[in-house]
């Protein structure tokens, strides 16, 4: 192990409680979206000051003041930004190096029902830290920072600048939040977005799209023999289709170099709706049933092709009975998120696997798709900065008892760490001005 090596574990190792301190001042900041409007002010505003006392270059803007954001091909409109500041802070390379930028959002989904304990007041047990968004993704957030910390203060500087993010509005198809710092310049040399892969390394992402699907039909008794056609009993079919669609996509995997062994590509139906709740009874058939789907695609797959497959998949299904129905109706409930995936021969990807599998004695640093969509696709349809996601080890994101394992995690900031370092070059900063060594290895 060499010496630099040695430092950032040490130094790891002594600053535990300040980067748990961390995680746990961020998650006590309740920034929960929704989806209209958002929360996050305060835990931005709680978080520049921590990033200007390191001496950084800070950045605060709201997605809305960003000149060209609402022209960009990748806004999505009808989000209310007033109030939501997005937080860049720059470390100054020396120059000649590469640059990066950890990219993560500071918005969490609702606390799914069933906590035990507060959300918001993180606790530690067994080694896991539990709270809304220390997994997803406040855990990852504050790694890249302390990462930076440790660079600092061990005495490092890099040469390519090292940027770190943290945006609003990410949950719910958000996305405007991580546009906005690409519009307003932040495009350095790569990303890396630390989203809980369980530290895999993941150069591409699903995509998705949440529908409401319509269904309609006539509704009465049909006392003079009219013929009655119930939507609920049609979103009934579709949604036995759905399963053995769903069930049929994850046995076959999906494309190289990334997919072939992925055989989690959700389809949820989220929500149903028919008939009129507030009545005291229903004594016919609604006119209308909607059903609300979640479903995920590999990269490449635009959303009219998803839309497309699962029509005509319906269609086939139930092709006797099909043409006496209404067509379904799809309409968005959030924008589509592509997949989206970078090259395979991109030297950030090698780095990163090999920093982390030697950091955890192979036990993680895998190069994989990610099983879920995020903001990665920003970067890497609309950009020039590659992104990679790759971030802490824990579970129960978007659900009850979320949270990260702490000796993964004190890990993950050495990979950070590390990873900076070689990716953007550094020289050790010596009081005798003597530079040294520009690589760890
Ligand atoms: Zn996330």
């Amino acid at each position: 192990m060499s010496k630099v090596r040695e430092a950032i574990t040490e130094w790891v190792q002594k600053n535990e409680s300040r980067i748990i301190q961390l995680v746990q001042d961020l998650v006590s900041h309740n920034t929960v979206n929704h989806v209209v409007t958002g929360n996050e002010k305060e835990a931005q505003i709680f978080l520049s000051q921590v990033l200007r006392d390191m001496d950084l270059e800070v950045d605060m803007f709201t997605p809305e003041e960003v000149p060209g954001l609402k022209e960009h091909p990748g806004y999505f409109p009808g989000k209310n930004y007033s109030n939501r500041p997005n937080v860049v802070a720059t470390l100054k390379g020396s120059g000649d190096g590469k640059s990066l930028i950890f990219s993560s959002h500071m918005d969490t989904t609702v606390a799914a029902s069933g906590w035990e304990k507060d959300p918001w007041k993180p606790v530690i047990k067994d080694e896991k830290l539990y709270g809304l968004g220390t997994f997803d993704m406040k855990g990852g957030l504050a790694a890249s920072i302390m990462a930076i910390r440790c660079i600092q203060e061990l005495g490092f500087q890099v040469k390519g600048d090292l940027l770190v993010e943290s945006v609003v509005d990410e949950e719910f198809g958000g996305a405007n939040g991580t546009l906005a710092s690409r519009v307003r310049g932040y495009n350095p040399d790569a990303a890396i977005i630390p989203e809980p892969t369980n530290m895999a390394v993941c150069p591409g992402t699903h995509g998705g799209a949440l529908w409401r699907v319509t269904f309609s039909g006539n509704t009465g008794m049909s006392f003079s023999g009219e013929t009655i056609v119930n939507p609920a009993n049609i979103a009934a079919k579709f949604i036995v289709f759905l399963e053995e669609y769903e069930f049929n996509r994850q046995q076959k995997g999906g494309p190289a170099p990334y997919f072939e062994d992925d055989h989690v590509l959700p389809v949820i139906v989220t929500r149903l709706e028919a008939g009129d709740m507030t009545a005291a009874l229903c004594d016919s058939g609604p006119t209308e049933c909607h059903v609300d789907i979640w479903v995920e695609c590999h990269p490449n797959v635009s959303e009219e092709d998803l839309k497309k497959e699962i029509i005509d998949g319906f269609r086939a299904k139930y092709e006797d009975q099909y043409p006496t129905w209404n067509e379904p109706v799809f309409t968005k409930v959030i924008r589509f998120l592509p997949g989206a995936e970078i090259d395979q021969n991109f030297p950030l990807i090698n780095l990163l696997s090999e920093i982390t599998s030697e950091a955890t004695d192979q036990k993680y640093g895998n190069v994989t798709g990610a099983p879920f969509a995020c903001d990665a696709f920003m970067f890497n349809v609309y950009t020039e900065t590659p992104a990679i996601v790759m971030g802490p080890v824990g579970a129960n994101a978007h659900a009850p008892d979320e949270h990260l394992d702490i000796p993964e995690f004190l890990k993950l900031v050495e990979i950070y760490t590390l990873t900076a370092l070689e990716w953007c070059g550094y020289v050790e900063k010596d009081v005798h001005s003597d530079e040294k060594s520009n690589s760890y290895t």
